[in-house]
């Protein structure tokens, strides 16, 4: 078979409707040689109690290394909630990767899948999962190969490694939400659930659960090698360790850069994206992906992290850092991002199905009513059920408040 890019557009059509295409694989480090490298040592110690589960987590606290799917939620406090549990426990992971201008999840399991793998394990061991429960983005098909053929290799080698479960996402962007994730690999719908019961406390098949990010558990091996100063002394502007941000938009060389927790979008583009493309000038950013809001040049100085953007109506998320220029217009992209809400959410709650409607119909008149357009933002925002439908209101709200000489009277829309 030849790769999907190469097929003519029936060719592949047909081969999709077949479930026959394939992408080709990536050059990823095999079992082989990540082991020749050390690969496995720090699981394998952890086993046979030769490094402690306590001293392991402690290292993982101390290192300020967060959730770093979006939430951010510190992750050494995360495995010893879900370790005070009553057992039997679970572990999901979460490789959806579904937000608009985020693509580091891809980037690190093309190149590292085992670096992800020891994480996922060393993680399920220290909280004792007796299951782990991966959620893949079916998009990537390569991956998927990847993954299936890397760990039925580990455990041809390990015995007495839990159980791995492969999962295909079915392209919900809301399945991307911890919860929403946990009814779709229970084979329901993908709504989000209220909460609390929180995942930690019940989760997967109603147990306690273990969830995380691929990048999270990605530096587990790192940082317990390296130690947690390594990590926490990486940072800028007063904010510790390190974030992988996929830079895209505007920028000479978009990708996937490791850089300083704290770093700014400014810094981010000069140092690491090469600036600006010929004839763009820098007008605005999205520091998270869609549902992080978007920022004005004026405000590329802002150090992204955690907790930092809050003030901003923004937040980091992802850390998909979406660049914008002089030639785009911010409305428009709020109103993108809006019909993306729009098109994503899942129905189950009114203010988000309904607002999220209402906003588009109200965003693609010629004249914004702005009043209106707040009041719908801060009832999205307020009554919304999960994450999705209290986000999709930022960047119309950052476009309204940080580009407001794109709806004074003078400003022509078609
Ligand atoms: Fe579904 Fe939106 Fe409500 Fe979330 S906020 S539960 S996506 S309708």
């Amino acid at each position: 078979q030849r790769p999907l890019g190469h097929a003519t557009a029936a060719e592949a059509l047909k081969l999709l409707q077949q479930g026959q295409h394939q992408d080709p694989l990536p050059a990823y480090q095999p079992l082989a040689g990540y082991l020749a490298l050390g690969g496995y040592r720090l699981l394998d110690e952890l086993l046979i109690g030769a490094r402690s589960i306590d001293a392991t987590i402690h290292t993982l606290s101390e290192s300020g290394l967060r959730g770093l799917g979006g939430a951010g939620f510190p992750l050494g406090r995360k495995w010893s909630i879900v370790r005070a549990q009553a057992a039997p426990r679970l572990m999901a992971v979460n490789i959806d990767e579904g937000e608009p201008g985020t693509f580091k999840d891809r980037y690190y399991m093309e190149r590292e899948p085992h670096q992800f793998l020891e994480g996922m394990l060393i993680g399920a061991h220290c909280v004792a999962a007796e299951a782990i429960y991966i959620y893949l983005r079916d998009e990537y098909h390569a991956l998927r190969q990847v993954l299936s053929e890397e760990i039925a290799a580990l455990q041809a080698l390990r015995s007495g490694l839990p159980t791995i479960e492969l999962r295909r996402g079915a392209g919900a962007y809301i399945c991307g939400e911890e919860s929403a994730m946990i009814e779709s690999i229970e084979g329901k719908r993908g709504w989000p659930r209220q909460r609390p019961p929180y995942v930690a406390e019940r989760g997967l098949f109603g147990r306690p659960t273990l969830q995380h990010n691929i990048e999270s558990l990605h530096w587990v091996r790192t940082i317990l090698e390296r130690g947690a100063d390594w990590f926490s002394n990486q940072g800028r502007h007063g904010r510790k360790g390190l974030r992988s941000f996929s830079l895209s938009g505007r920028v000479n060389k978009p990708g996937v850069y490791l850089a300083p927790a704290g770093i700014t979008a400014q810094e981010l583009v000069d140092e690491y994206g090469g600036g600006m493309l010929a004839g763009h000038r820098l007008y605005g950013y999205f520091p998270g992906g869609a549902s992080g809001g978007m920022l004005p040049a004026s405000l590329a100085n802002v150090p992204l992290d955690f907790d930092t953007l809050q003030a901003h109506d923004c937040f980091i998320g992802s850390a998909a850092v979406i660049v914008f220029s002089d030639q785009d217009s911010a409305r428009d992209l709020a109103l993108n991002a809006m019909e993306f809400f729009e098109h994503e959410s899942c129905g189950q709650c009114v203010p988000c199905r309904e607002g999220t409607q209402r906003a588009v119909e109200l965003m693609r008149q010629p004249v914004w009513d702005q009043a209106l357009l707040e009041d719908l933002a801060a009832v999205m925002a307020d009554a919304s059920i999960c994450g999705l439908g209290q986000a999709a209101p930022n960047p119309l709200r950052c476009a309204m408040r940080y580009f407001p000489q794109e709806f004074s009277a003078g400003a022509a829309h078609e």
